[in-house]
This record gives structure tokens, C-alpha cells and sequence, in this order.
């Protein structure tokens, strides 16, 4: 049995301490392949050593999260995505998108600087990785204005509605699912089952949304066996059909980039 974790940061100075520990519990575990979202250009460094270290396993993203876009730096955040983006392959854009919990006041620059990375994955045709929080209207009016059968790619960390879920699937995305389908309150267990499997990714979010019962503590890769448990419950199929469908999910989007 293999999983695939799309989205994990498992370069965080969270695993500072024990980077090697927690990659090898994941192994250990069946889950055999990373994919690792960028934030901003602090964090391209540590992603490049990881790679380094484990160049079969780890599959780097590039991109601006919408929590780094800031009126004083977005450009030079943006020419350094441009610039890396020229001068090496990466497994998808990402992770992009607008996310209003922690600025609204930045709204329009983060919508803006969302469609330039998309007009860039899609030259490329490359998958974008989307990071939605409180915006689901801001985001969808984007995708609404760039849908091409270029643009594709993983809803990442997905806690919509239904409805919301049925519309980013007509965008070419796959829902990442992670820990929230764990919990009590998160809500997508209640209709997950009404949209096929072919459209789920299993991803982590580590170092934060651990799945019950690590709620509230720190989130590693090994812990997707509890996602896709989970997955295999509400489904009512198995482990082995869980991990085969949502790994062939994730290499059909990642595939052109090793
Ligand atoms: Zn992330």
C-alpha cells in the first residue's frame, strides 16, 4: 500500500529538531511520496535542502501564499517566483489563492497576484495548488475569469459546502482532503460521499491540522493513514482502495513533473 501526501511542509522549522524521524515514520507508513507547497521566497532554502536529501521523494511547488502577499514586497515576492519558476522544474504553482481569516484589507492585491500565478502555471501547463480560506467567492471569481482546459490542479486543504465542492470539480480540481475530515465539527464528512473518489487527494497540511486523535498537535505525513481511514469508512471500501484511487488521483495531476 502507497499514499501520497500532495501537501506537506516538511521543510517548517517545526521539524527542525527531528526532520529525519518524522520522513522516515511517514515511510514507514506507506506514505512514499511529498509534495511540498512554497509560501514565499524566506522559505525556498530550507525547501532546496530537503530535495537535496531526498531527491526521489520530495516534489517542490512554487508559488506565493496569499498570507505573504503585502503591499511592500509582493513584487519582488512575485519576480522571485517568476525567476525560479525559469530556471528549474516544479511539480506544480502553489500553494496560491486568497485567504481573508487573516487580511481583508489585502483582498484585491491577493486576488491579483492569484491570477498572475495562474496566467503563469497555465503557459507552463503546469497544476496550480489553491489555498482558500473565508474566500470562496474571491476565488471562484478568479477561476471564473481564467477557466481554460489549461488551468487544473488540487483545492487544497477543501472545507466548503457541497455546492462549493461540485464547482471547483467543474474548475479541472481535485479536493486535497486532510485532518478536517476527522473532526467533529468540520462538516465535510456530512456530504464527502456524494462526490466520487476520482476527485480526492489525501494531504496532510503538516505541520498544522492534525486528524484526530493528534488534534491540536503538531501534524506529520504518517498521520494520513488516519485521513485515509477515515476516507475508507465513509466510503465503506478499503484501505488498499483508498490508498490506490487517491494515489492515482494525485499522479494524475502532479504526472509531467516527475
Ligand atoms: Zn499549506
Amino acid at each position: 500500500m502507497q499514499f501520497v501526501d500532495s501537501h506537506t511542509h516538511l521543510y517548517s522549522e517545526a521539524f527542525n529538531e527531528d526532520q529525519d524521524q518524522v520522513i522516515r515514520r511517514a515511510l514507514d507508513a506507506g506514505v512514499k511520496s511529498f509534495y511540498l507547497p512554497a509560501i514565499d521566497s524566506e522559505t525556498t532554502q530550507a525547501m532546496y535542502e530537503l530535495e537535496k536529501r531526498y531527491p526521489n521523494e520530495m516534489h517542490l511547488m512554487m508559488g506565493l501564499h496569499p498570507t505573504s502577499v503585502k503591499p511592500e514586497s509582493y513584487k519582488a515576492e512575485l519576480a522571485h517566483v517568476k525567476n525560479q519558476l525559469e530556471k528549474r522544474d516544479f511539480c506544480a504553482v502553489g500553494e496560491i489563492g486568497v485567504d481573508l481569516y487573516w487580511d481583508k484589507s489585502t483582498c484585491s492585491l491577493q486576488q491579483e497576484c492569484f491570477r498572475t500565478q495562474i496566467q503563469w502555471a497555465k503557459e507552463k501547463k503546469m497544476p496550480i495548488i489553491i489555498h482558500c480560506r473565508d474566500a470562496f467567492d474571491e476565488v471562484f471569481e478568479v477561476l471564473e475569469e481564467e477557466k481554460s482546459e489549461n488551468l487544473y490542479g488540487i483545492f487544497h486543504c477543501f472545507t466548503g459546502t457541497l455546492e462549493q465542492a461540485k464547482r471547483a470539480i467543474s474548475y479541472n480540481m481535485k479536493l486535497g482532503i486532510g485532518g478536517v475530515l476527522t473532526f467533529k465539527n468540520g462538516k465535510i464528512d456530512q456530504f464527502i460521499k456524494e462526490i466520487s473518489i476520482d476527485h480526492i487527494v489525501l494531504e496532510t497540511d503538516s505541520p498544522y491540522l492534525s486528524p484526530k486523535p493528534f488534534r491540536g498537535k503538531r501534524n506529520e505525513s504518517s498521520y494520513l493513514i488516519y485521513i485515509a481511514q477515515k476516507l475508507a469508512d465513509i466510503y465503506n471500501i478499503s484501505l488498499e482502495k483508498v490508498a490506490e484511487k487517491t494515489t492515482q488521483n494525485a499522479l494524475s495531476v502532479f504526472k509531467k513533473y516527475k
